[in-house]
């Protein structure tokens, strides 16, 4: 590979890089940051390349989905389903946790303990951020107790949500 002279990071941006990967080990808080920033970015070709390879091994076919899919389904209920729990309940959405977990090394995030109860959390609220909902680097693994430790958990997150419905425009479905 050859780079075009004057094309390069400037001396000091290059020393801060160098620095800052030598010796020393990056802090958790510091690494959530990073990851924070980088949120949104696509998948990578190897990311997308191990979610079609669990794909392959899934149980249900791909007609059996388009079966269970809104009205072909026999408990469809026109459409009543909270959209949070659709997702959740979602092959895409299992596939992302499973994408988080492995790239976590099923380890938590915030304390490292290893295995047990796991939780998927998004980092940015997927009801905020639905185009983020499969961003895996919108990911991160927590354990139980640090997931109920986040501003989102449990009744925390719907606060967090109606605060910022009431800031937002909304399109709001009647459901006919
Ligand atoms: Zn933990």
């Amino acid at each position: 590979m050859s780079r075009k002279k004057g094309f390069k990071h400037s001396h000091d941006t290059r020393m801060k890089i160098s620095m800052s990967s030598k010796g020393k080990k990056m802090p958790a808080s510091m690494k959530e940051k990073r990851r924070i920033q980088s949120i949104g970015k696509t998948l990578s070709e190897e990311t997308k390349r191990r979610i079609s390879e669990s794909l392959t091994g899934r149980k249900l076919s791909r007609e059996h989905i388009e079966k269970l899919k809104g009205e072909k389904c026999h408990r469809w209920r026109g459409g009543i389903t909270p959209n949070n729990i659709k997702i959740r309940n979602s092959i895409e959405y299992k596939l992302w946790s499973k994408s988080v977990f492995e790239r976590d090394k099923y380890t938590c995030v915030w304390c490292y303990k290893i295995g047990g109860s796991l939780n998927a959390d998004h980092i940015k609220p997927f009801s905020l951020f639905p185009e983020l909902r499969f961003a895996i680097d919108n990911g991160r693994t927590l354990c139980i107790d640090c997931h109920k430790k986040t501003e989102t958990y449990g009744n925390k997150k719907k606060q967090f949500i109606l605060l910022a419905k009431k800031q937002a425009t909304m399109t709001v479905n009647n459901g006919g």
